[in-house]
């Protein structure tokens, strides 16, 4: 589809073929929590499966059971102030990851702008391709915290678009949004007529203040929906399970279309994702910290040879400027060579990344303790 999808094939494939010949490689390329669930989460999963009733099609099919979305309403109530009906607000995905999908194929006509703020998960620039979008990158730099600047932006451009998607707290930068520049998305969609779309599968996992919510702007529900899941706040990618909220008449859209595709998440999953939905933050907490651990050792460590670090405030990723500003896929396959570790190029999340890495924090300690040992030495 792109380059980068390719880009990214060839490090696996070198990764692949170092372990088959006995390299012990320490792969920090993917997001994939090694933290465990929580256990009460995986019993309540069990419990649901045993009823026999919880093997049918779900009631609501595609839209999700009404407690799950219930739910999915009311950590949004607790977690960010904000009220949504659970029917007209609310709606059960198949994990957050499909969203952009759906959302091309409703909103976007061949020739339409779609805005993307680059670096980003590389979800959005291979759906807006697929349904014929001119893409708009904007490119966030580090001295703007991985924000957006309007000003960049072409009025013609606005003019066009029909879809800006943002992933704050961000993948793979770690940046945060806060709430006035949520407000002035919010100010320019309703200016301009597009549909903005947060991508918040990070929110519970942040080191400083809590990420707000795009849905947070007074008129938001009018012009944006966020998505989110399971997967990253809870380790539960496998489940697939997430959910979108906001935009009532984008909802519905989004909703039309499942109806075509999928009869709704498995309904014992969804029971024991209301649950995780309704736990206490002491979860989220544990989890916060045992990340911080890892961040800090990782930017540590690349700090200390050479590498430029955003200390990233949110997420499972450290996003970092190689030494002497080296082109990430040469760094990347110097790494793997060199010192057996992998780690994702940033050319692959756009222009702006090609001198930068990604490194995923879902390795153990040891194991960080070991690749930054292995690094230390060559400097
Ligand atoms: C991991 C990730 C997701 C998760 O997608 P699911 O389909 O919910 O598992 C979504 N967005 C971003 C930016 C991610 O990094």
């Amino acid at each position: 589809m792109d380059s980068s999808v390719y880009l990214s094939a060839s490090i696996r494939a070198q990764l692949e073929a170092q372990r088959g010949a006995g390299d012990d490689v320490i792969d920090f390329t993917i997001g994939n929590p090694d933290f465990p669930p929580p256990p009460e989460i995986v019993d309540h999963l069990a419990r649901s499966i045993a009823d026999p009733g919880n093997h049918r099609y779900a009631a609501h099919e595609s839209a999700g059971e009404r407690d799950y979305r219930e739910a999915v309403a009311g950590m949004y109530r607790r977690r960010f102030d904000v009220t949504l009906d659970a029917t007209r607000n609310t709606l059960a995905l198949l994990g957050c990851k499909e969203s952009a999908h759906y959302l091309c194929m409703a909103l976007v006509e061949p020739g339409d702008v779609v805005m993307i703020c680059e670096p980003a998960y590389t979800t959005y620039r291979g759906n807006a391709a697929l349904f014929g979008a001119e893409i708009h990158a904007i490119q966030c730099r580090p001295e703007h915290g991985y924000l957006p600047d309007w000003s960049e932006v072409p009025a013609s451009v606005l003019r066009r678009t029909k879809i800006l998607f943002l992933n704050y707290p961000n993948n793979p930068t770690g940046a945060v949004m806060p709430l006035d520049a949520f407000e002035k998305a919010v100010a320019l969609a309703h200016e301009y007529g597009f549909v903005i779309c947060n991508d918040s599968a990070y929110a519970e996992l942040y080191y400083d203040a809590p990420p707000p919510s795009v849905l947070s702007v007074p008129g938001a529900l009018e012009v944006a929906v966020e998505v989110g899941s399971l997967s990253k706040s809870f380790n539960l990618c496998g489940w697939r399970l997430g959910y979108m909220v906001g935009h009532p008449g984008v909802v519905e859209r989004v909703l039309r279309l499942k109806q075509f595709t999928d009869a709704g998440p498995f309904p014992a999953l969804q029971q024991a994702g209301a649950a995780a939905l309704r736990l206490s933050d002491t979860f989220h907490r544990d989890l916060r910290a045992r990340y911080r651990v890892r961040r800090d050792r990782v930017v540590d460590g690349l700090r200390a040879c050479g590498y430029d670090v955003f200390p990233p405030p949110a997420g499972m990723f450290v996003w970092a400027r190689t030494p002497d500003a080296e082109r990430s896929d040469e760094h990347v396959a110097r790494l793997l060579r060199e010192h057996r570790i992998a780690c994702n190029p940033g050319g692959v999340y756009g222009l702006s990344g090609t001198s930068f890495v990604r490194f995923a924090l879902s390795v153990n300690e040891a194991l960080i303790e070991e690749a930054m040992y292995r690094l230390g030495k060559s400097f």
